[in-house]
This record gives structure tokens, sequence and C-alpha cells, in this order.
């Protein structure tokens, strides 16, 4: 337990103003400042801070709090992390449990020196994709995929000399401890004999960063040999760092950092499959664009999107592994409560290709297509049976995974009914014993519990009544903000 007192002095001396600065530009109007909200889409500013009282408070979406509140809202952050992050801010240490001074400071020593490896090693990328004469293939990949330089500065991106020990002898000369680096997955100790080598080599580099910004793990695509064709022995196309003590690549998303505060705005992530159709989608002005780190979709991910938005539009590859990963999203989709949206793309296409031919009107435009994921899944088990009653029955009942998993009885019954008119069959109750049947039974036993489960989770995790009695006591105070 934090001690009240210690919450009330990080709420104190926290500048408001300064935190609320490095997300919104802030205009000074009077005793308060005013601009355009973070949490809803607008375009003339009705979001004030008030610097003497520690308060923001938007008038278009009510959204409102300290300091506390506003980062445990922008961020997605529990009560006890925004706190631990104000204090790190302040310069504070926070009380803890059984705390041995000397483990806690060398823990901190260490963490600390992991990122600073990390971010040597990303500098290092960087320089080398920037300057050297021999990252010229690198260069042209990027160049061939159309990204710009701007983009590829926003996300870091850096390229491995084709090398066995570039990396290691660069942090050896920063005088990095390379046992750490290799912890990290950076470096690989030799096998009978001193030294490491380069785990990253001839590769374009994307540093993966959490959600506080710092990088926590490399991904690296495999670029053409010096002579323009694939190297003999193949690489792997993406290598990716191993799980580290900072690293775990089931709880990150890639870009989610670099798109966060658009996902707030809108309330929407678009989730795609690759590095590249995040970069192309972030250039094309859509930055809320995630993508997993080399695994399927899970719910952890779907829990880490639940943090900055309500709505999910999959933006998966046309082929036949894309429309796998649909239906295997859905579920956790639902369970998650997660509005879900399927942009279908035009056959052999992927985010990437799609953009680099269409443009970003191109995609404004099929946006406005996408269609809910249920209504995607019938259609495309529609489309794909014959018109022979026989597939066609067998098509009703591969949809019983996608009925069951909605919540709402009333929803589902409205799906049925789409299912039968879409299927030409005239007699819903045969398309329900359909489902019923390839379920077993298992289609309508729904109890309220799951409900109110929901809706407990779903509850604001910080709203003290204080802040808003605090709230009314400004507007009475500046009735001039109420205009
Ligand atoms: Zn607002």
């Amino acid at each position: 337990m934090i001690p009240e007192a210690k919450i009330a002095e990080i709420r104190e001396r926290t500048d408001l103003v300064a935190l609320v600065g490095e997300y919104v530009r802030l205009k000074r109007t009077g005793v308060s400042y005013k601009g355009l909200c973070p949490f809803h889409d607008e375009r003339t500013p009705s979001f004030h801070v008030h610097p003497e009282r520690n308060f923001y408070h938007c008038f278009g979406c009510q959204a409102s709090g300290d300091a506390i509140a506003f980062l445990t809202a922008i961020e997605g952050l529990s009560f006890v992390e925004a706190l631990e992050r104000l204090a790190d801010r302040l310069g504070m240490e926070l009380p803890r449990e059984r705390a041995d001074r000397d483990e806690v400071r060398r823990e901190r020593e260490l963490r600390d020196l992991r990122y600073a490896i990390l971010d040597a090693a990303a500098g290092f990328y960087i320089d080398f994709l920037k300057q050297a004469p021999e990252a010229r293939l690198a260069r042209e990949e990027l160049e061939t995929r159309g990204i710009e330089n701007e983009t590829a500065d926003a996300f870091r991106l850096g390229a491995a000399p084709n090398a066995w020990d570039a990396l290691a002898s660069h942090l050896h000369s920063k005088r990095f401890d390379l046992r750490v680096a290799e912890s990290l997955g950076l470096i690989v100790k030799r096998k009978g004999r001193d030294g490491y080598y380069d785990r990253f080599r001839h590769r374009l580099l994307f540093p993966i960063v959490d959600l506080h910004g710092r990088i926590i793990a490399f991904s690296g695509r495999a670029l053409p040999d010096a002579e323009g064709r694939p190297g003999s022995e193949a690489p792997a196309k993406y290598i990716n760092s191993p799980e580290s003590p900072v690293y775990k690549k089931g709880e990150i998303l890639y870009g989610l950092f670099e798109g966060r505060l658009d996902a707030r705005r809108q309330g929407e992530i678009l989730v795609c499959e690759g590095n590249f159709d995040v970069l192309a989608l972030h250039q094309a002005g859509s930055r809320h664009a995630v993508a997993p780190m080399g695994t399927a979709f899970t719910e952890m991910h779907a829990r880490l999107i639940r943090r900055f938005a309500e709505q999910v539009t999959l933006v998966f590859d046309s082929d036949a592994a894309g429309r796998k990963a649909v239906e295997a999203a859905q579920p956790i989709l639902a369970k998650a409560g997660l509005r879900a949206r399927v942009l279908s793309l035009p056959e052999g296409d992927d985010p990437d290709s799609f953009l680099r031919r269409v443009g970003s009107d191109g995609l404004r435009e099929q946006m406005e297509h996408a269609r809910g994921i249920v209504d995607h899944l019938i259609e495309l088990a529609a489309s794909e049976a014959g018109t022979q009653p026989s597939e066609k029955s067998r098509a009703i009942a591969s949809l019983h995974g996608v009925i069951k998993n909605i919540e709402s009885p009333i929803e589902a019954q409205l799906y049925i009914e789409r299912i039968a008119r879409r299927f030409g069959v005239n007699d819903i109750q045969l398309v329900k014993r359909e489902l019923r049947r390839a379920s077993r039974g298992e289609l309508f036993n729904k109890s309220d519990a799951s409900f109110s489960s929901k809706r407990a989770q779903s509850a604001p995790p910080y709203t003290p009544a204080a802040i808003e009695a605090d709230l009314i006591g400004i507007i009475l105070d500046h009735p001039s903000l109420c205009d």
C-alpha cells in the first residue's frame, strides 16, 4: 500500500500543465490552459487545464481529473502504475513493502543498464542504415517499399551490418557489460571459445518499443545479398529477439506506442499482420495501426487494445491464412468486448501492397465498406458454399462457433435471421436446429452471470468522488468555462 500522504504529495508536486503538454498543445487563456481534447475527436478546443487546482476537464466528452487520472486515462495505466510513472518524473522513491534498499538499488541499476544497451544498439543500427555505404541494400529496400525518411525516423528503423561481431565490438568499445547484452538477445555466446557474435546480421531492423517508449527488442528482416538475389542459405525472412527480462512477445503490439494517442482519440485500432503493414498504414495517415509480434492474435493483445479503444478493424491479407486469422480472432475480440470490423482487401493484396497501389484515398474508400466481423464471416461462408443443399447446410453448420461466441441472445437471433436470408432458407427454426446440432446444444445456454461480470470489468478504473466535487467548485468559480 502506498500511503495517502505520498499520493497527495505526488499529485501536488506534479506540474499538470507540463504533463498534459506532452500530449496536447496547450494555449494559455486567463488562469487556465486550453487545447484539443486527447480523449475525443474535435476541431475546436474544449479541453481545459487548471494549474492552480491541478485539474483538467473537457466540456466535449466530460473527461476530467488530476494528474493521476490523466495518466491512467491516456496511457491505459493502473492507478499504481500511474503513480510510479509520476514518482519517476519527480525523482521520488515510492515506499515498498519489505524493501531491501540495496537490492532495490541494484535492480534499478540493472534495469537502467538494459535499456541503455538496447538504446545504444538502436543508435548503432540507425547510424549504419543512414551513413554506411554498405547499407545501400537496406536503404534500397526501404525505397522500393516506399517508406519515407520521416516514417523510418518515427519508428527508428536501422540496419545490421553483414558482419559477425559489429555490434558486439561496438558495445564492448562503449564498455557495456556484454553478459547483459547477451541476456537481451542482442549477441550470442560463441560455442567452445570466448567472445560473442551478433544475432542480427545483414538485416533491416525494426526496434520494438514498450508503452513507455523504451526499446525492448528488435525484429530483423532479411535483406537480399549483394548480388541482388536471395542468399544461398535462404535465411529466415524475419528474426526476432528472444524473450528477455524486458521483452515478452505475447504482450507487445508493434506500433501501439506510436499510434496509441490516435487510437485513443478515434476509439479504434487497426490490426494488421506485419511490420511493413503498420509502417504503410501509419504513413498513409492511419497511425492507429498495430501488428502482433509474429504470433497469432491473443487475449493479451485484445486486453492491450481495450486500454485504448473499443473498436478493432482487422486488416489482414486476403489469402487463406488471412481468412483463418479473422476466424480465430473473432471469439477473442468478442470475449474482450471489442466491436470488430473486417476490411476486405482485393485478392492477392496485403495492406502494404494495397496502399502502394491505391494510396490513402483508396484505403479510406475501402474502409467505408468494412463489414462487421460476423457479417464478414457469414458472407465468406455463403460465397464459398456452392448451390447444392448439402454444401449450404455444411456452410451453415460451420458458423455455429461464430454464433456461439456472441454474448447477447438478441444479437445472436438477429444474425441467425441474417444467415437464413443469406442462404435462402425460409424457416429460421431449421437454421437454428442446424447450428445447435453442430455445437451440440451449447447454442443458447447463456447465463446472466456472463453479462454482469462483463459490466464489472468495464467500470471506470479511477473515479473518486472528490474529483466531481472539485469540478463543480471550478465551474462555480469560473462560469466562463461553460461557454
Ligand atoms: Zn474530450
